[in-house]
């Protein structure tokens, strides 16, 4: 027997007809490329989605044209979310820091028809547009700007292509399992690769990072999320903010940590978003300026491990609650967030601290796992290690146009992370696997030992990768930074892990470099580490 409930598709035109319709009134903050500071609303944001959505048909898209972005998290960046993907284009957001050979790989490979683009990178498309040949407009995202015409001399403007749409443009109505938006993973080795997510996918996905337990959003939120629109689609939080209404505050290029301070306290943010460097910068902001972060009441921490140290700052400094979350490109990116459960309430503050540390346990619609190298289901002990498998309805069923096939392992997608999980569904992540280290038969997580080394006082960031041993095949060695106007004493370094770890799980050796090469998202590449410094401890 059928149920007898209404119809309707999950379109992302709907999250923002809501907006629009609910919460029309609801501020939108934006910081724009040049850093003056413009207000906004929701209203004003479906109004001018609408006609976008109109201006790309009657340019000529056809459905799913994929219409790529190349900026920063602004007002007009948030119109073209909803604008393309509404129209029943594809929203590809491009991140400006890869190498020029992958961006030009990445356009070609979804065969980008328009691009949209902040003036920052004027310069950067100038060089490559030749190199890009299914590109038939780019777009500025501005007013008419006659000096930027000496570059490109066949750009648009985003202002005037707006009013060439109708005002009263209705969107189309199409099958939820249409393709929205799509992301290019910038791994480490090969080329990136396409992730391509769909209308369903995405309103799942925002019901479920709105939940409370999950990141946990309301009407009454002023977020700020300073994760760039171009890392999985900000983490998802343009629609998750729209699907309830909250205040938005977009930083533009401003992601230095005075900055960041600057935006939070006039703009009496509540919640942020954001990887664990950003927050470096703003912690050591507000000590320089003895800001105390007054409005502030949450952040929400992910794609890289946070360190403890983080948490407690935040929390004992300055009564601001870290959610430590852990997500992925192919899975929208949520897949776990770090909130606690009733019970907790009965323990010792230590002991509930202690327990926020790990990357947290899935939302309803995500289920995890972890198995042996032979596939075998390990238990949820805490203890058991193995590889993260996935499954959920935002999570990617295979890559775009893949150039080899990148199934799925019965139906469950490999991770590539290691990790354990409690029998509460809590899970930590001990490691990339291609980063364990395997000393001796043992494996030993490097996450947990830069955990512990960042928190010294005299390093600024630290890595730790498994160096080539003639005994123990592998041992883990720090690659660390030092803090300016420090000299911290390698033994000292080594003597800091005593008694936070095994001491075979101690480093053997220490070196020091003046930077820690990062991928275009800001990952450590710890492959470059390895080749540099892998052969240290073979005499
Ligand atoms: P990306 O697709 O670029 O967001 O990278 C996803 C990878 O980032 C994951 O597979 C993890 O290895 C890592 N990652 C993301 N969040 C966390 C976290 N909270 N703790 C540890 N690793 C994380």
């Amino acid at each position: 027997m059928l149920g007898q409930m209404m119809q309707g598709h999950l379109l992302i035109s709907t999250l923002i007809d809501h907006a629009g319709t609910y919460h029309g009134a609801t501020e939108i903050t934006s910081v724009e490329t040049n850093g003056t500071v413009t207000r906004s609303n929701w209203g004003e944001v479906h109004h001018n989605s609408k006609k976008l959505a109109s201006a790309l048909t009657k340019m000529g898209l056809a459905p799913s044209a994929r219409c790529a972005t190349i900026a920063w998290n602004n007002r007009r960046h948030l119109e073209i979310y909803f604008g393309v993907s509404g129209g029943q284009f594809v929203c590809h957001t491009i991140n400006p820091r890869l190498f020029p050979e992958q961006l030009v790989y990445i356009v070609n490979h979804a065969e980008d028809e328009v691009i949209f683009i902040d003036a920052t990178f004027l310069p950067l498309v100038a060089a490559l547009k030749d190199k890009m040949p299914t590109l038939k407009a780019i777009v500025l995202m501005g007013a008419r700007d006659e000096a930027a015409l000496e570059s490109i001399p066949e750009l648009q403007f985003y202002d005037e292509l707006i009013e060439t749409g109708d005002d009263d443009n209705t969107w189309p109505d199409f099958d939820e399992n249409t393709a929205s938006s799509l992301c290019y993973t910038s791994g480490t080795t090969g080329n990136p690769k396409g992730v391509l997510f769909s209308h369903r996918s995405t309103m799942l996905h925002s019901f479920a990072a709105a939940l409370p337990d999950c990141i946990g959003f309301s009407a009454r939120d002023i977020i700020l999320p300073v994760v760039p629109m171009f890392h999985v689609n900000a983490w998802g939080t343009p629609y998750a903010a729209a699907m309830v209404g909250a205040q938005l505050v977009m930083p533009g290029p401003g992601l230095d940590g005075s900055s960041l301070l600057k935006l939070i306290d006039a703009e009496k943010v509540n919640i942020a978003l954001g990887v664990p460097t950003i927050w470096q910068g703003l912690l050591m902001a507000a000590k320089e300026t003895g800001s105390t972060l007054e409005s502030l009441q949450r952040t929400v921490v992910g794609g890289s491990a946070c360190p403890p140290s983080m948490i407690d700052t935040f929390r004992d400094d300055y009564n601001v609650d870290l959610v430590h979350a852990w997500g992925m490109t192919e899975m929208s990116p949520l897949g776990t967030s770090n909130q606690p459960l009733a019970k907790h309430a009965k323990l010792s503050v230590e002991a509930q601290n202690k327990l926020r540390e790990n990357q947290g346990r899935p939302p309803y619609g995500m289920q995890l796992k972890i198995v042996d190298d032979a596939g075998n289901e390990l238990p949820n002990d805490d203890t058991a290690q193995g590889d993260l498998l996935v499954r959920g309805p935002w999570v990617m069923s295979g890559y775009f146009r893949p150039e080899k096939d990148d199934g799925l392992r019965d139906g469950w997608f490999d991770t590539g992370d290691v990790a354990r999980i409690d029998e509460d569904g809590y899970m930590t992540i001990c490691d990339r696997s291609k980063d364990i280290i395997k000393s001796g038969g043992e494996w030993i997580s490097s996450v947990e030992l830069e955990n512990i080394a960042v928190a010294h006082p005299d390093l600024l960031e630290a890595a730790v990768i498994g160096a080539a041993h003639p005994k123990w095949d592998e041992r883990p060695i720090l690659v660390a930074v030092k803090a300016i106007g420090a000299d911290p004493k390698p033994e000292d370094l080594i003597a800091f892990f005593d008694g936070k770890i095994a001491s075979w799980q101690k480093p053997d050796m220490v070196v020091f470099t003046d930077t820690l090469p990062r991928n275009a998202t800001g990952k450590v590449l710890k492959r470059n580490l390895r080749e540099e410094f892998g052969q240290v401890l073979m005499g």
